[in-house]
């Protein structure tokens, strides 16, 4: 059972096959993409050691639930994930952000609340669970189960993949608890990356999604020291990489997005880099808010930059660069002001895609301690309200794009009131944050590869058209 399940309920696909005399192991995935990743390294892990993946609990000798632990919601959501595997199955190994996270008493929040489960583990911590899974499901002895992909086993669909390029963060936001459960920014070698990279794209993979705490800080930790790709000495640093990998997609006919960009000056050479194919005109920004003095309570990394500035110069160079950003409503203290004055920044910068978060107090986050906690009704009064700003400027912007041609990676069907209808993503999508493109056409339907599609019409958040041919 390779699960992935979210805060909406989806559910991945799985690509295990069954050997009835091997060993198996049920797996839930909750969580951000960067738990995606670690899912994946400890499945190809399994799979590697020749351990089946599972399709049920009934079917599984044994259950590993990836966990989240960053909001009261996705910790609900861990803690009932945990129990149904335990009631199910009743042999259960617990890792990820949630592991991670103790109790007001001290104790840990799982083990507190499921005494029953046979080990937890912290985030980022694949080898750690490996050894608590050999503990109580002995590694079998096969050598012909070593043979796994190159690229390792992906829980996402087959023409798109997450590229983590670090774990841990080095800022300290007042709201987060990232750095408390994984620690300080540690980047992999470049080398590394880049054979991943390659592997994934070698393999079919048609996009790839850089994703980090902070991709901007990509080498801080090493003082950007150069590390080797394809017998290149090549600098650890977000430029260099970004360089390497435009270069690498384009050679494949792939697209590469980047995920969680903070805006310091270097980013500027960055955007020079999109013009040219591979790298996407595509910046995933989190601004979380515009306003001074709570940019200040919540210590966030490069608020001093002027962001409209920016995205305009960015904007003049790429005119259809799309910058998207999250943002957080009723942050402690927040004046009605202060609320505006964010309306005000997403009037001007008018940005492409938006999402918002009601603030949410994370125990252990130091936010929870400042002065003048709003309640839940204004918190979720100020985001929709954030929402329906952003719903009518996004509107606004996608009509530009009716009557023009776009290329599309084609994700699958989908049903609507008017039949199956094909969905896709342009460049200004990313897969489950972001809009989509629904089209018909003629003809066969290449899903996981890209077609050309005339635009038809648009909406708040999502394109229509009418697929032209392959492209
Ligand atoms: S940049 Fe801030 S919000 Fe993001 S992981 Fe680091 S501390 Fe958390």
């Amino acid at each position: 059972m390779t699960t992935k399940r979210s805060s909406s309920g989806s559910k991945a696909v799985s690509r295990s096959s069954r050997q009835s005399s091997s060993p198996k192991v049920g797996f839930v995935s909750l969580g951000c993409p960067k738990a995606l990743v670690d899912s994946e390294l400890i499945v190809t892990q399994l799979r590697a050691e020749g351990y089946v993946i599972s399709q049920s609990y009934q079917d599984s000798d044994l259950v590993v639930v990836n966990t989240c632990g960053f909001i009261d919601d996705a910790v609900a959501e861990s803690l009932d994930a945990i129990g149904e595997a335990l009631a199910e199955n009743g042999k259960v190994i617990v890792t990820g952000c949630l592991g991670a996270r103790n109790d007001s008493d001290g104790g840990n929040m799982v083990t507190n609340v499921h005494p029953k489960v046979l080990a937890v583990t912290g985030p980022h911590a694949a080898q750690e669970v490996m050894e608590h899974v050999h503990r109580h499901l002995p590694r079998p002895h096969d050598p012909f189960s070593d043979l796994v992909p190159e690229a390792g086993i992906k829980l996402t669909p087959r023409h798109y993949a997450y590229l983590k390029i670090s774990e841990g963060c080095n800022h300290r936001c007042s709201f987060c608890i990232i750095p408390s459960m994984r620690g300080d920014l540690v980047s992999r070698p470049i080398g590394d990356v880049m054979r991943e990279a390659k592997a994934l794209l070698q393999s079919g993979v048609r996009e790839l999604l850089v994703i980090s705490q902070d991709t901007s800080a990509y080498g801080v930790d090493v003082r950007y020291r150069s590390g080797f790709v394809e017998g290149r000495p090549v600098r650890t640093k977000m430029l260099d990489l970004v360089r390497e990998l435009g270069k690498l997609a384009q050679d494949h006919g792939a697209w590469v997005r980047l995920h969680y960009v903070y805006p310091y000056p270097h980013v500027d050479e960055v955007v020079e880099l999109m013009g040219g194919g591979g790298v996407l005109p595509y910046l995933d920004v989190p601004f979380q808010h515009a306003h001074p003095r709570i940019l200040k309570l919540m210590k966030r990394p490069a608020s001093g930059e002027r962001n409209i500035e920016r995205i305009q110069a960015w904007r003049a160079a790429l005119p259809d660069i799309t910058v998207r950003s999250t943002f957080i409503a009723g942050f402690p203290g927040e004046t009605e002001k202060e609320f505006e004055y964010l309306l005000d920044f997403l009037r001007e910068a008018r940005l492409d895609r938006v999402g918002c978060f009601a603030y949410s107090p994370v125990d252990g986050a130091a936010a929870n301690d400042l002065p003048g906690a709003l309640p839940d009704e204004i918190r979720e009064e100020r985001r929709e309200r954030f929402m329906a700003v952003q719903a009518q400027i996004s509107a606004e912007r996608l009509q530009r794009f009716v009557g023009r041609n776009m290329q599309v990676l084609v994700d699958g069907v989908e049903e609507t009131d008017a039949g199956i209808v094909a969905v896709g993503r342009s460049a200004m999508d990313a897969p489950e944050i972001d809009g989509v493109v629904r089209f018909v056409g003629e003809g066969r339907l290449p899903i996981g590869d890209f077609v050309q599609v005339r635009i038809t019409g648009s909406d708040e958040h999502d394109l229509e058209g009418e697929m032209i041919d392959p492209s």
